[in-house]
């Protein structure tokens, strides 16, 4: 039975020095109960500790990691099956999959493809995350080289490699070193060899079934060896079959503990289909319903970018706004006669704003006012962007030092505000800016100060 927080506190050493990243042990304990964190994140609990503690309140999906040296790819500790219910903890990961069959060029044009297909949003770099390395001839000298190719190449991916020969896998993981691979997949008749390479080389092993039973058949076989990172393949190859497997595994985990399913998944969209846009879609799929890791034939823009963009929507914490820090950000090298212009931190406002601000090319200061995360009008009602709040930032901003003017610009719909504004700022000139972001360049364009 799980632990509570308080049974796991009365374990810890109660130094309540913060290096586990949490300032008490209280909080750390409680965090761990939550499944939220790692018991082995306080370097001060023994060892018997940790294995009591740490199988009790473990995550019904255990957190692997895939990677290695200051590159490391996480996937599962998740725990919940809605994520209403609490939050999903570990992005899905994107792979792209290049194989032994394929010849030079196109290896090169999917791990280019991979390295520049990468996009800034919100203040979070979204990007594929690892490549599957695949050995479709049986030629262990033929995937080792591409390994170290993909290695060279892709210098921060995590790679999945995949082989039925475990001698291969072994050869492939020696040549990854310290950037410890996914080692797929184990099968009932090379699991005991696969989990020795695995045990060997410190690498987790994804469990490769023909269905679900042969899947968990797999997995109580690698436990009982010894084996606790693995990830799973129920060997699903139609959308309904691995959107069903993905959720039956979930439910299995979450609900009753049933640990040979208490695994990330990987699915394969490239082996479902060969049609790009299909593929895509049910990459989509699977990323809303449970996949740990999705195996992509290829990357283009137009899919990919899709693909994080949901997975940024699934992946946030919905508890959590998403904030920017409260400070002044110059965009475009402004001056002292740049206009200046003024919006809450809730981080998509500020990132639409600034984006706008950019595209026009016009040099600009732009304020972001601590409102926790809350946008301009739902700050402004719950009383954290009144005109006395504002003024008091505008002073201790530093921004009446950086420009010779006195007027200041908020964008959107808060007309309402300007008299209490100039009442707190009366040397300011407030001017409600255009109400929609996209109207902000002509609008700055035509300013003077
Ligand atoms: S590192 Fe350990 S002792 Fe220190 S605060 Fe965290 S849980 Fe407590």
């Amino acid at each position: 039975m799980a632990l509570t927080g308080i049974q796991i506190l009365k374990m810890l050493p109660k130094k309540n020095c913060g290096e586990c990243g949490i300032p008490t042990c209280l909080a750390f304990a409680m965090k761990v109960a939550a499944g939220q964190t790692e018991i082995g994140e306080c370097p001060y609990v023994s060892d018997e500790v940790k294995e009591q503690i740490g199988e009790a309140s473990a995550p019904p999906i255990r957190t692997v990691k895939i990677g290695g040296g200051g590159q490391v790819f996480t996937t599962g500790g998740e725990t919940c099956q809605f994520r209403h219910e609490k939050r999903f903890e570990n992005p899905t990961g994107i792979a792209v999959l290049v194989d032994t069959a394929m010849d030079e060029a196109a290896v090169a044009g999917r791990l280019e493809r991979f390295k520049s297909l990468r996009y800034e949003r919100v203040g979070v770099m979204l990007k594929a995350d690892l490549v599957a390395v695949k050995d479709t001839k049986d030629d262990r000298a033929a995937f080792t080289a591409l390994v170290k190719n993909v290695l060279e190449q892709a210098e921060d991916a995590k790679l999945i490699l995949i082989s039925g020969d475990p001698e291969t896998l072994a050869a492939g993981a020696q040549e990854c070193g310290e950037r410890k691979p996914l080692l797929h997949g184990a099968t009932l008749d090379n699991a005991e060899a696969l989990a020795k390479v695995a045990q060997d080389c410190g690498c987790p092993v994804g469990v490769k079934g023909k269905n679900v039973d042969d899947t968990v058949a797999i997995s109580e076989k690698l436990l009982a060896l010894g084996l606790k990172d693995l990830v799973i393949d129920t060997g699903a190859r139609t959308v309904k079959a691995a959107f069903e497997d993905n959720v039956l595994a979930r439910r299995a985990a979450v609900k009753t503990k049933f640990k040979p399913l208490g695994f990330s998944t990987i699915n394969f969209p490239c082996e479902i289909t060969d049609d790009p846009l299909l593929e895509a879609m049910v990459a989509s799929v699977l990323i809303a319903k449970y996949a740990g890791i999705v195996v992509l034939s290829d990357l283009q823009g137009e899919i990919l970018f899709p693909l994080l963009l949901e997975r940024l929507n699934i992946f946030t914490d919905p508890q959590r706004p998403m904030v920017v820090q409260e400070d002044v950000y110059p965009i475009n090298g402004p001056g002292e006669n740049s206009p200046v212009l003024l919006t809450c931190n809730f981080s998509l406002t500020y990132f639409i704003v600034s984006g706008e601000i950019e595209g026009s090319k016009v040099p600009s200061w732009l304020l972001i006012k601590d409102t926790e995360g809350l946008s301009v009008l739902t700050a402004w009602a719950a009383g954290k962007f009144g005109a006395d709040m504002i003024a008091q930032f505008m002073k201790k901003s530093g921004i009446l030092d950086k420009v010779k003017h006195r007027e200041m610009i908020i964008p959107g719909y808060l007309a309402s505000m300007k008299g209490e504004l100039e009442e707190e700022l009366p040397e300011w000139k407030i001017t409600i800016g255009p109400r929609e972001a996209g109207h902000l360049p002509a609008f700055l364009k035509e300013w003077k100060a």
